[in-house]
C-alpha cells in the first residue's frame, strides 16, 4: 500500500437489508471515528440509499450503490440511473460485479458504459474484475483479468473516477481465498496494465481485493503489495465484523 493511496474498505450488502438495518450503519458510523486512516463505504440496496445517505451525511462513512443503468433517464422499467443514485446521496457505484456479469449477462462493454455513466454523474466507479474457478485452474486468470480490465475501464479513467476491485469469482461467498502470492501476482499485473494504458499517474489508482474477506484473514490479505483495501460482502452485514476488517488499517 503506497502512502499516495488511502485505503478503501467498501461493504457490498447485495440484496440484503431493510430499514431496520440502519442500526448496523449507526454502529459503523460510531466506530468510524477511530479509523481515520481508511475510507469507509457502505453500499446498501437501492431502497436504502437516500435514508442511509441522510444518516451518514457529515460522517466519515460514504454511501455507494451496487449498479446503475448507462443512460441518464428513459424508458427502462425497473432500472436506476447514475444521476438518480447521485441525487439520492450516493457518491460511488459498484459496476461489473460478477453477480451482475453472471445473472444479468453483463458484458465488458456494458460495464464500461456504466462506468462512464458514473463519471458523468460524478460517482466513483468501483469496477469489478475476476476469473472463475475453471479459468484459474486452466491457467488463464491473468488473461481473463487483462481482457476484463481492457474492456471495462473507459478511456480517460483516473484515480478520482475509478477504483478497480479484483474479485476472483470462486472466492466470493465461499470462504475460499487465493494465496497471498496469487493476489500479489494479479494486483501487480493490474497495476502494470493501468500504468501502460493510462500512464504513470495510475500509480495512484486504488486496487481492492474482494472475496471472503473477514476479520480473521483481513490483516494477511490487506498486507499484500498493491492491495489498497477491500470490497467486502458477507462480513459487511455485521458492523463489528466490517469494522474489524477496516481496523487492520488502524
Ligand atoms: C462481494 O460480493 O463483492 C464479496 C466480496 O462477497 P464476500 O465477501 O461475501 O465473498
Amino acid at each position: 500500500m503506497s502512502a499516495r493511496r488511502r485505503p478503501l474498505v467498501a461493504g457490498n450488502w447485495k440484496m440484503n437489508g431493510l430499514r431496520a438495518c440502519a442500526r448496523e450503519l449507526a454502529a459503523i458510523i460510531a466506530g468510524a471515528g477511530e479509523l481515520s486512516a481508511v475510507e469507509l463505504m457502505v453500499c446498501p440496496p437501492a431502497t436504502l440509499i437516500a435514508e442511509f445517505a441522510g444518516f451518514a451525511g457529515g460522517t466519515p462513512v460514504a454511501i455507494g450503490a451496487q449498479d446503475c443503468h448507462p443512460e441518464p433517464a428513459g424508458a427502462f422499467t425497473g432500472d436506476i440511473s447514475a444521476e438518480m443514485l447521485r441525487d439520492a446521496g450516493a457518491t460511488a457505484v459498484i459496476v461489473g460485479h460478477s453477480e451482475r456479469r453472471t445473472f444479468h449477462k453483463e458484458t465488458d462493454a456494458d460495464v464500461r458504459a456504466k462506468a462512464l455513466a458514473a463519471r458523468r454523474a460524478s460517482l466513483l466507479a468501483i469496477v469489478c474484475v475476476g476469473e472463475t474457478r475453471a479459468e484459474r485452474e486452466g491457467g488463464s486468470a491473468l488473461e481473463v483479468v487483462r481482457s476484463q480490465l481492457d474492456g471495462s475501464l473507459p478511456d480517460g479513467s483516473t484515480a478520482d473516477t475509478v477504483v478497480v476491485a479484483y474479485e476472483p469469482v470462486w472466492a466470493i461467498g465461499t470462504g475460499l481465498t487465493p494465496t497471498t502470492n496469487d493476489i500479489a501476482e494479479i494486483h501487480g499485473f493490474i497495476r502494470q496494465r493501468l500504468a501502460s494504458r493510462f500512464g504513470s499517474t495510475m500509480g495512484t489508482m486504488r486496487i481492492l481485493y474482494g472475496g471472503s474477506v473477514k476479520p480473521s484473514n483481513a490483516k494477511e490479505l490487506m498486507s499484500v503489495a498493491d492491495v489498497d483495501g477491500a470490497l467486502v460482502g458477507g462480513a459487511s452485514l455485521n458492523a463489528q465484523e466490517f469494522l474489524a476488517v477496516a481496523g487492520v488499517y488502524r
